[in-house]
């Protein structure tokens, strides 16, 4: 990260032990990490590295054993859990690899649950829902329900609920994980976009070297630390190898 950049999420120190006596298991061993505000990171490393158990910190969804998560200059080890939801609420947006949708209502309900969970009137959530959903291309498929959507138009869909509420952190779980290549590649120019336009933070966890291509920084992470940070000076849609 650039010395001069604030870092919007910074973790010092931070483990996570899950059980405890004989079967306890240590699964972050001190991890310290700054993301710059708008940065684009991709989170990597194998299987049981720690990748989930962070962004589920990163997400206040879970705590640290040890170790301190500021979010905007805030311990968020000292807010309650009832702090922690106002927090995820009003910061912070999440997409995942099966877009977790709700089946039997349409595109723009989707779009505006988080509103009706803030309290936003009729109007306000239409309004708002309908502006989400025209920046990932699908103001026109707002009364479609999921199951007449193909999958990157359902994960469009979820980008647009991930956004409506105008977050400062896009964290995305594996978004292309179950999207063909080229679904997957347009997927992640939106994300570059809504990154590059909107000033969104994203932080995506994903196992493919393709789509980690397009963040500017990749984490790597082993064993429970962060390996590796690397700069990605040109994020985009990897040059094809010579065959
Ligand atoms: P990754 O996302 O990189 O695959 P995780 O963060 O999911 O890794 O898991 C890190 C380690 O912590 C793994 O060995 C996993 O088995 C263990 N782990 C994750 N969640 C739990 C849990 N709720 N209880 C016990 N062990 C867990």
């Amino acid at each position: 990260m650039a010395a001069d950049a604030e870092a919007i999420i910074a973790l010092r120190g931070v483990t996570k032990v899950y059980g405890s006596g004989p079967t306890a298991f240590q699964a972050l061993k001190g991890v310290d990490l700054d993301i710059a505000r708008g940065d684009f990171v991709a989170v990597m490393g194998p299987s049981g590295s720690g990748k989930s158990t962070t962004m589920n910190i990163l997400g206040c969804l879970d705590v640290p054993s040890d170790g301190s998560f500021r979010f905007k200059r805030v311990a968020v080890e000292t807010l309650d859990r009832d702090q922690r939801a106002l927090l995820r609420r009003r910061y912070l947006g999440f997409v995942f690899q099966g877009f977790n949708l709700l089946s039997r209502t349409t595109a723009l309900e989707n779009v505006e649950l988080p509103l009706l969970y803030r309290g936003e009137d009729k109007r306000t959530r239409h309004r708002l829902g309908m502006a989400a959903l025209e920046k990932v291309g699908l103001d026109k498929w707002w009364d479609h329900t999921p199951a007449e959507l193909s999958g990157g138009q359902q994960q469009r869909v979820a980008i647009a609920r991930a956004i409506v509420t105008n977050p400062d952190v896009l964290l995305a779980d594996e978004p292309t994980g179950n999207l063909d290549s080229e679904r997957s590649i347009e997927i992640m120019e939106l994300l570059t976009t809504l990154n590059r336009e909107s000033g969104i933070t994203v932080l995506m966890v994903t196992h493919e070297g393709d789509m980690a291509a397009y963040a500017r920084t990749v984490v790597h992470f082993k064993d429970g630390l962060v390996e590796r940070i690397d700069a990605n000076h040109a994020p985009g849609k990897p040059v094809e190898a010579a065959p």
